[in-house]
């Protein structure tokens, strides 16, 4: 066999561009899909998109070709930064035509909270896969309404948990599943910020569905459940305002809140967008403890057990993430921990109930 059809074969072409002229051909492969990346559209360009953008730079498996955006700027600035072609960027009105577009795999919905159910349907319905950050939706009737309509559409809703990815915390995992710290009783989650202009959206009902919970809080519920390998089946919660001015109604400043699990262990948290260097998750079991501060934050992660540190090379979350949902949409990988819309689903029943218990001050069962 000549090495033109050698070539050819191993770039997966079919018998008819093998009877083209070489030059058609090699345009026939420029345009060709290639399976191993993922294709993805961001959505809401501002503080976490441009981290996303950055990172996803780096990625081995996601690749950033398209836009959605509200703001002409910001479109021109990033199709010149991360070369953009023009009929990859969409607005808010006309981003359902993406569904005509062959070359975007998934859109990464990064706007404010109570555009995340909307904007996620619109992606599904136009046959693209999502992936949402958090908190997914604003309540866990919104997120079975997503998780719903991206099943109708056979795309997958991941949901950007990069913490599911990062080797400190899977290692911690690793090690509460394999039985090392004995039978574990005890988590404490510490999830918090002093929270700045008090006119930007997270402290806006409207667009936040709610205060310090859905932004920071949400850490709290994920990591007890993921540190603990198992699912609350009771919650109850206490909210503080110190600043009803800055903290309108509906939108919380400090609220404390206790889950308790089947085996007995219970989780003991705190949510608060008063005060700094709350970022703290603390396991602890009969024969050992764990402890992560920084837990959640960009990192690096540093983590230690009653043996000692954990190492592990601090690698850019966001990076990571991308490369691993690629995996999960193109190669059906399962990751140690999930991050589908199931997941997403299981926080905000959570949320629910937190809210629920905070008003009525009752004890809210779960199972
Ligand atoms: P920003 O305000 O910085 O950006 C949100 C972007 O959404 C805006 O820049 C805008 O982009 C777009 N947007 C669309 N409609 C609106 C609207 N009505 N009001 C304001 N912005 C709008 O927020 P963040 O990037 O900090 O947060 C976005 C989401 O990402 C949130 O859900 C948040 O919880 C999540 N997040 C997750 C983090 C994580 O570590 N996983 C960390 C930080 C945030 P454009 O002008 O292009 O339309």
């Amino acid at each position: 066999m000549n090495s033109r059809r050698i070539f050819l074969r191993r770039a997966g072409l079919s018998g008819l561009a093998l009877s083209l002229p070489l030059s058609q051909t090699l345009a026939a492969m420029e345009s060709q899909k290639d399976d191993k990346i993922l294709r993805v559209a961001i959505m809401g360009l501002g503080s976490y998109g441009s981290r996303v953008a950055e990172a996803m730079v780096n990625s081995k498996r996601a690749k950033l070709v398209g836009l959605v955006s509200g703001t002409p700027s910001k479109v021109e600035t990033w199709k010149q930064k991360y070369g953009i072609p023009d009929k990859n960027c969409y607005n808010y009105e006309n981003f359902d035509q993406i569904k005509n577009n062959p070359d975007i795999d998934a859109v990464y919905v990064i706007t404010p909270n109570s555009l995340h159910k909307p904007y996620s349907i619109r992606v599904a319905k136009a046959g693209k896969h999502v992936i949402c950050e958090k908190p997914m939706a604003l309540n866990a009737a919104e997120g079975r309404e997503m998780v719903a309509a991206c099943k109708t559409a056979g795309v997958h809703l991941l949901v950007g948990y990069r913490m599911h990815f990062e080797a400190k915390t899977m290692e911690v995992v690793r090690q509460q599943r394999a039985g090392e710290f004995g039978k574990t009783l005890f988590f404490q989650g510490l999830s918090g910020f002093i929270i700045g202009d008090p006119t930007q959206w997270r402290l806006n009902y409207e667009l936040a569905g709610g205060g310090s919970m859905m932004d920071i809080g949400i850490y709290s519920i994920n990591g007890a459940r993921y540190m603990l390998g198992e699912e609350p089946i009771w919650v109850t919660a206490q909210e503080v305002k110190t600043d009803p001015v800055k903290f309108k109604e509906g939108v919380d400043e400090t609220i404390t809140f206790q889950m308790g699990f089947p085996s007995g262990a219970v989780a003991s948290c705190l949510s608060t967008y008063a005060l700094n260097n709350l970022d703290k998750f603390y396991l602890n079991g009969t024969k050992g403890f764990a402890e992560m501060q920084p837990s959640t934050g960009y990192g690096p992660i540093k983590a230690w057990t009653n043996k000692g540190p954990i190492e592990a090379e601090h690698v850019t979350h966001q990076t990571t993430q991308m490369d691993e949902m690629a995996a999960i949409i193109l190669d059906g990988k399962k990751p140690m921990i999930p991050v589908d819309g199931e997941e997403g689903l299981k926080d905000l029943v959570i949320v629910d109930a937190i809210y629920e218990a905070m008003k009525t001050g009752k004890k809210i069962k779960l199972a």
